[in-house]
This record gives C-alpha cells, sequence and structure tokens, in this order.
C-alpha cells in the first residue's frame, strides 16, 4: 500500500502560533517520510524542550518528547539500540546550540546515521522572547535590553569544522527544498545536520519571513557549486554570511559510527520486523 504523508498526522492540533515556521518543518518532515515509502512504525522522532520540541507529539510516528538540550543523546541511544530505525532528532537553536551544544558537536563528529532537524528562530521562543545563541550583536529582547553584546554563532560553520558529512540549511517558506533535503539527508550514511530557518513570528520581529526571503542564497544559484568540497563550502558560507541553503557539504565517502564498531552485531538490538530492509533503503 502506497504511503500518504497523511499517515503521518495524528489527531494533536500544534498549538503553535499562527505562521511560526515549525508548521512548515512538520509538513516537510511528513512529505520527506512519505516520499521515501517508510512506515510510521519504522520512524522515531526525538525532541528536545522548546516551541519547536513539541513536533515529537504531532507526528504520527514512535516519539520521544526528551529533556532540554538531549535529544541527541537519546536519538544516538535509540539508533544504537535499533539500526533499522529511521531515527530523526529535532528541536531549536536554544535546545540544540545552547544547553546542548556539546552533544551536538560531537554527535556530528561520531557520525552516526541519524540527521538532526534546527529550527534556528534566532530567539527563545516558549519563554516568551529571550537573546538565543543566534541572536546577531545587537539583538534586543527581555534579556538584552540594550542590545545583545555576544557574537551570534555560525552553526554550519561549526558543524564543517567539527568534521561534518552532511551539512545543509533550509528555510521554512520553501517546503519543497526541506522535502529534498530531509530526504537526502536520511538516505546519507551518517549524521545529516540541518538547520533551517524558522521564523517565530510572536517575539522575533527582525528576523521575519521577508528578512529571510531577501537574503537567503540557495546553492544552486552559485555557478560551479560543489557540494563534495568542504573549503569551499565554509569559503561560500562565510561570504554569504551564513545565508546559504540547500545542501552545502556532503561527503559521499561517509562512514557511520555503527559501520565502524569492529564486530558490532549486524541486527538490531531490539528485534522487530521491518521493511524496506537496509538494502531497500540503499537503493533508493
Ligand atoms: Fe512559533 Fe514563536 Fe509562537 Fe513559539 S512563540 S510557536 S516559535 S511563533
Ligand atoms: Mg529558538
Amino acid at each position: 500500500m502506497k504511503v500518504s504523508f497523511k499517515d503521518f498526522r495524528n489527531d494533536v492540533p500544534p498549538n503553535w502560533c499562527p505562521g511560526c515556521g515549525d508548521f512548515a518543518v512538520l509538513a516537510a518532515m511528513q512529505r520527506a517520510f512519505a516520499n521515501l515509502g517508510l512506515r510510521p512504525e519504522q520512524v522515531a522522532v526525538v525532541s528536545g524542550i522548546g516551541c519547536s520540541g513539541r513536533i515529537s507529539g504531532y507526528i504520527h510516528t514512535y516519539g520521544f518528547h526528551g529533556t532540554h538540550g538531549r535529544a541527541l543523546a537519546l536519538a544516538q541511544g535509540l539508533k544504537i539500540a535499533n539500526r533499522d530505525l529511521v531515527v530523526v532528532a529535532a528541536g531549536g537553536d536554544g535546545d540544540g546550540y545552547a544547553i546542548g551544544l556539546n552533544h551536538t558537536i560531537h554527535a556530528i563528529r561520531r557520525n552516526m546515521d541519524i540527521t538532526y532537524l534546527v529550527m534556528d528562530n534566532q530567539i527563545y521562543g516558549l519563554t516568551k522572547g529571550q537573546t538565543s545563541p543566534r541572536s546577531a550583536m545587537g539583538f534586543q529582547t527581555k534579556s538584552t535590553p540594550k542590545g545583545s553584546i555576544e557574537a551570534p554563532l555560525s552553526p554550519l560553520m561549526m558543524a564543517l569544522a567539527a568534521g561534518g558529512t552532511f551539512v545543509a540549511q533550509g528555510f521554512s517558506s520553501d517546503v519543497n527544498q526541506l522535502v529534498s533535503i530531509i530526504e537526502a539527508g536520511i538516505k546519507h550514511r551518517g549524521f545529516a545536520f540541518i538547520n533551517v530557518f524558522s521564523p517565530c513570528v510572536t517575539f522575533n520581529k527582525v528576523n521575519t519571513y521577508d528578512w529571510f526571503r531577501e537574503r537567503v542564497v540557495p546553492v544552486e544559484t552559485i555557478e560551479g557549486y560543489d557540494p563534495h568540497d568542504r573549503k569551499l563550502a565554509m569559503q561560500k558560507l562565510m561570504e554569504t554570511d551564513g545565508m546559504l541553503t540547500g545542501i552545502i557539504y556532503q561527503d559521499p565517502d561517509s562512514v557511520a559510527y555503527e559501520d565502524r564498531i569492529p564486530g558490532f552485531r549486524k541486527e538490531p538490538l531490539v528485534r522487530q520486523p521491518l521493511k524496506p530492509s537496509r538494502e531497500d533503503f540503499e537503493a533508493l
């Protein structure tokens, strides 16, 4: 039976604000899973704390709404226990780049075969609008009323420097691009790191949809862009102030952490019949 994105819907209505960028990320995940022919029981979505962290409750797959900044610790544990499960971790920039940053860096360099989506709205939304590690210098919020005096984190350059084997960036306003990035990320044999510009329409009145639209630079628009060239990826990220979108870097020879463990059992530790098989999946 053909799988549809509707198979990944549940009956829990999201309580995100109307217009929140996270709606598009949820829809893109549902479409990507369906396009890959996955069934809900083959997928686990693990999230941290924040508005975006609710996403694991709004999708019809296995779901785990974990603790703040620990989505990747949980996701990696799940993957090592059941290597046939498609594991997707998700959270916000506060979750992944502040309290959870150390997990993010080590998960990137460890290169387990999981996909990580960061809904980057450059603010703390759930706690009603404080400066995040992604907020720009001078950004005014309740926590920095005279403007932030800290430099923002550059997540994609950080991921490349940490040895990332799949580094990509999407934008909630371009769902088709995001669907194809998520599909490619799931098919990638290793850790797929995907930052998504996902505007907070309620508390961030600076980094709006229009603000991003005016600044994003899709890699397809750069003549001769080679996503297998890490140095070029770093250079173009610097030239565009981190506004590149698309698959920015992918190592075609990536070997996942699980496949490097000598003698590690081939079968999942948790047994359950899953289709398609790993071979079917690779052939996609
Ligand atoms: Fe989205 Fe911001 Fe509303 Fe949270 S507060 S649901 S991030 S728009
Ligand atoms: Mg945030």
